[in-house]
C-alpha cells in the first residue's frame, strides 16, 4: 500500500469543503491513516515548497498556506499516489477536469483548494514532516475486503 499526503488548503478550509473532499476519498476506498488541523509556518512551506522558493509568486504562496488553519491528512491506498493525484487534478483549477477536486470546486491556480503528494517518495517524506509518528495509525479495516480483490490485498 502507498501512502499520501493532502492538504486542504486555506481556500478549501474556508469554503467550508473540508468535509465534501474528506467524503471524496473515503467513498473513492482510500482509508484514512492520519487527519488533524493545524497552522503552517513559513519554515515548514520553505521546506514543502523547497521547489518553489525563488519563483516570484512565492511570497504570495507563503501568505495564502498561512492564511487560516490546514487540515492535514494520510490515506493509503493501493497505487494511492496516482489515485489520488487523478482525483485533486492539474494545478490551476481553470483547466482542471470537472470531476476532479480542483475542476468542482476551484477557479484559481494559487487557491486551488488541495495539495497531494506527487511521488511515492515523496508521499513518505511528507508524511513524516507533517505528522509525528503516533500520529499515523496502521490498522485494517474490514472493509478493505470489498474494496480490493484477494490477490491485490497479498
Ligand atoms: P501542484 O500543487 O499541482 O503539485 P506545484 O507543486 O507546481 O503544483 O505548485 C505548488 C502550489 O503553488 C500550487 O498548488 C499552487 O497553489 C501554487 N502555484 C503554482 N504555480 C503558481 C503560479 N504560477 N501562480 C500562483 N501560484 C502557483
Amino acid at each position: 500500500m502507498q501512502q499520501s499526503l493532502i492538504i486542504i488548503k486555506p481556500s478549501g478550509v474556508e469554503r467550508g469543503l473540508v468535509g465534501k473532499i474528506i467524503d471524496r476519498f473515503q467513498q473513492k476506498g482510500l482509508i484514512i491513516a492520519g487527519l488533524k488541523m493545524m497552522m503552517l509556518n513559513e519554515e515548514i512551506l520553505r521546506e514543502h515548497y523547497a521547489h518553489l522558493v525563488d519563483r516570484p509568486f512565492f511570497p504570495s504562496i507563503l501568505s495564502s498556506m498561512m492564511a487560516s488553519p490546514v487540515v492535514v491528512m494520510c490515506v493509503k491506498g493501493k497505487d494511492a499516489v496516482t489515485v489520488v493525484r487523478s482525483m485533486v487534478g492539474v494545478t490551476n483549477s481553470r483547466n482542471a477536469a470537472p470531476g476532479t477536486i480542483r475542476g468542482d470546486f476551484g477557479m484559481s491556480s494559487q487557491e486551488n483548494i488541495i495539495h497531494a503528494s506527487d511521488s511515492e517518495e515523496n508521499g513518505i517524506i511528507e508524511t513524516n514532516r507533517f505528522f509525528r509518528p503516533e500520529e499515523i495509525f496502521d490498522y485494517n479495516p474490514v472493509i478493505l475486503r470489498y474494496i480490493y480483490s484477494q490477490d491485490e490485498l497479498k
